[in-house]
């Protein structure tokens, strides 16, 4: 019987991935942590039993979830990283050469030391750059008490269960929206659509209460399993959701980044939402 690693994320499916190798598993003061390698997706992190992300498909999502508020903001310079202790976020923030600042508050720092020694490609080194100020903490704590303000805040968290359900939570994202500054966007992880259904009608209720503009994109990340993945979107500026091509061209062009899935025309393709999903965002809205 080959070592399998069974995803127990829902009920009635699961996912399994063949374990190659295990190079790190245990629990720390938060959650089950293990990362293995899977000759399909490379080394794989997983904590209390979900997939978090995979050498193979981490670009989609890390890429997604940083660059898409970065160019539409356009001018931002200080970035809070709820969460995303693998590092990827980081990684990629840190490729905007206007940042000046990221602040990245991670609860659980077994995770960062294991990703920075088993995961070593999803940080690359961005653990050690000066402009990052790495706190340790619980995320809905952090924004709840800091006087910090932000261009761009990133919910690079785990599902609402566990130490991530409070930052799925109406006081948090109140918290988060009184940290952004004039013009400031928040986006978070928000589930796959189509098994987590939930996930996005909680964000709408939310965010509609919070935000004078609050959508969702989307990108299919293979290990995510079933489908889209839904990104919350949150800012008082809608012009931020409507950059015309040529705008985020030119930004994208001037950020010098290379990518290998965000590009100006996803960017707003990924705003196009399908029929289902679009009721679910209607039926939340207050
Ligand atoms: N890409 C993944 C996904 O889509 O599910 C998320 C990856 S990242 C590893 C998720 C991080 O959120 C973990 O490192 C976890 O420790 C962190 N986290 C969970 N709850 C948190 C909280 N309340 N405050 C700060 N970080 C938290």
């Amino acid at each position: 019987m080959k070592n399998q690693f069974e995803e127990t994320l829902y009920d009635a499916h699961a996912q399994t991935l063949n374990i190659e190798e295990v190079y790190f598993e245990d629990k720390s003061e938060h959650q089950h942590i293990i990362i293995f390698h899977n000759s399909k997706f490379g080394r794989v992190m997983a904590l209390d039993g979900v997939v978090q992300t995979t050498e193979k498909d981490e670009f989609i999502y890390h890429e997604m979830l940083t660059h898409v508020p970065i160019l539409a903001h356009g001018a931002a310079e200080n970035i809070l990283i709820i969460g995303g202790g693998d590092g990827g976020i980081l990684r990629e923030a840190l490729r905007h050469t206007k940042i000046n600042n990221i602040t990245m508050v991670e609860i659980d720092e077994a995770v960062v030391d294991m990703c920075v020694k088993y995961l070593p490609n999803h940080s690359q080194g961005a653990f050690d750059n000066s402009k990052l100020n790495l706190v340790i903490a619980d995320g809905a704590r952090f924004v709840a008490e800091t006087k910090d303000k932000f261009d761009v805040i990133i919910v690079d968290s785990t599902d609402p269960i566990g130490p991530g359900e409070v930052l799925f939570q109406f006081e948090f994202y109140k918290n988060c929206k009184s940290l952004l500054n004039k013009d400031g966007i928040i986006v978070t992880q928000n589930g796959v659509a189509f098994m987590q259904p939930d996930e996005i009608k909680n964000t709408q209720k939310c965010f509609s209460k919070i935000f004078k503009d609050n959508y969702f994109y989307l990108a299919s990340i293979p290990t995510y399993f079933g489908g889209d993945m839904a990104f919350g979107w949150g800012t008082d500026n809608a012009q931020h959701r409507h950059i015309d091509l040529d705008t985020l061209k030119a930004r994208f062009k001037d950020s010098e980044i290379k990518t290998k899935y965000y590009n100006p025309e996803i960017h707003q393709g990924s705003f196009a939402i399908p029929q289902y999903i679009l009721e679910l965002i209607s039926s939340s809205s207050t």
